[in-house]
């Protein structure tokens, strides 16, 4: 078996995604109404609602946000910068 000498390089082909992309929350976000974001935003940045709390009750009016989502937003630990 013939030794590979080439040059060429091993990691041509690696690829990391390394876009910026909104997280599930800012998303949602986005598609709402100025007054429907003001709603969104004081639930968010009122830490006295839990994660579930928040996710249960976005449930209840048709939205479905995981509470992982939620608190890796509240957290800045998701895709996109705090709102
Ligand atoms: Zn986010």
């Amino acid at each position: 078996m013939k030794l590979h000498t080439e040059s060429r390089a091993m990691l041509e082909n690696l690829k990391i995604e390394t876009r910026k992309l909104p997280c599930a929350v800012r998303t949602f976000y986005n598609t709402l109404s100025e007054a429907d974001q003001e709603i969104l935003m004081s639930n968010l940045s009122n830490p006295e609602i839990p994660h579930k709390a928040l996710e249960k009750a976005l449930r209840e009016v048709g939205v479905v946000l995981s509470d992982t989502a939620i608190a890796r937003h509240r957290n800045s630990h998701c895709s996109c910068s705090k709102i």
